[in-house]
């Protein structure tokens, strides 16, 4: 078995022209389009919550998280997702190393003998059941949260900060949480306007 950190990768993210032209049509403003007009305007429909507009704007995340995260994730109905499956993915192909991959776990101590030996087992019986000839839709049934998984996370801006209010918040879950700052900040990064 494998233990690995959660991660992502951004593999789609709009910049603010498309929202300026959405918003400048409303105004028929589109002559006032220059360089550095779409951060101002942006700003602006921030400022005055017309939210509507970012919503012409999307980004689309590639994340390597656990089963618990995700189970959390898609509960976020405006988002549009693709997720590694269980039941087509059979770790015991070359593909998947023939062993399971684990996430770490935040705030706890993923050295711990009881947790390692769980992961261990659950492992162990995977593969016996299907050796047995179980099918792996049927096999996975013994595998635990903390199995790795990956999805693709699409969404419109607008419920991308709904998402990071409710996630990043101190009530949410610590493995989602952080996985979520992790995105903010890059989302930040990229577009202090709307994510800042
Ligand atoms: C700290 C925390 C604890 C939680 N604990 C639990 C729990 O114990 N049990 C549990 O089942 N869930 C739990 N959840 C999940 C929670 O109930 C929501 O399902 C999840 O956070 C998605 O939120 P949402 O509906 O606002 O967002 P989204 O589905 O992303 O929707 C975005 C927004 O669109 C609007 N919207 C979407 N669909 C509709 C609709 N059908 N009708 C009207 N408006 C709509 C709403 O304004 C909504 O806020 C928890 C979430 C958090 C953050």
């Amino acid at each position: 078995m494998k233990i690995l950190p959660q991660s992502f990768e951004i593999l789609q993210f709009d910049d603010l022209r498309v929202i300026e032209l959405a918003a400048r049509n409303c105004y028929k403003s589109e002559d006032k389009i220059e360089d550095g007009s779409a951060a101002r305007i942006v700003l602006n429909l921030v400022k005055n919550k017309h939210l509507a507009m970012i919503e012409f704007g999307s980004a689309a995340v590639r994340v390597i998280t656990d089963r618990a995260v995700t189970h959390e994730w898609v509960r976020h109905r405006l988002f549009s997702y693709a997720q590694e499956s269980q039941r087509y993915c059979n770790y015991s192909k070359d593909k998947f190393n023939k062993e399971i991959t684990y996430i770490e776990q935040e705030n706890a101590d993923n050295q711990n003998e009881d947790y390692l030996n769980a992961l261990r087992t659950a492992e162990k019986t995977y593969f016996a059941l299907l050796d047995a000839g179980w099918l792996p839709q049927i096999a996975r049934s013994v595998l635990p949260n903390a199995t790795k998984t990956e999805i693709i996370c699409k969404a419109n801006f607008r419920e991308w900060l709904h998402f990071f209010e409710l996630r990043t918040s101190p009530a949410a879950h610590p493995q989602i949480r952080k996985i979520a700052k992790e995105i903010q900040n890059e989302f930040r990064k990229r577009l202090p306007e709307i994510f800042s």
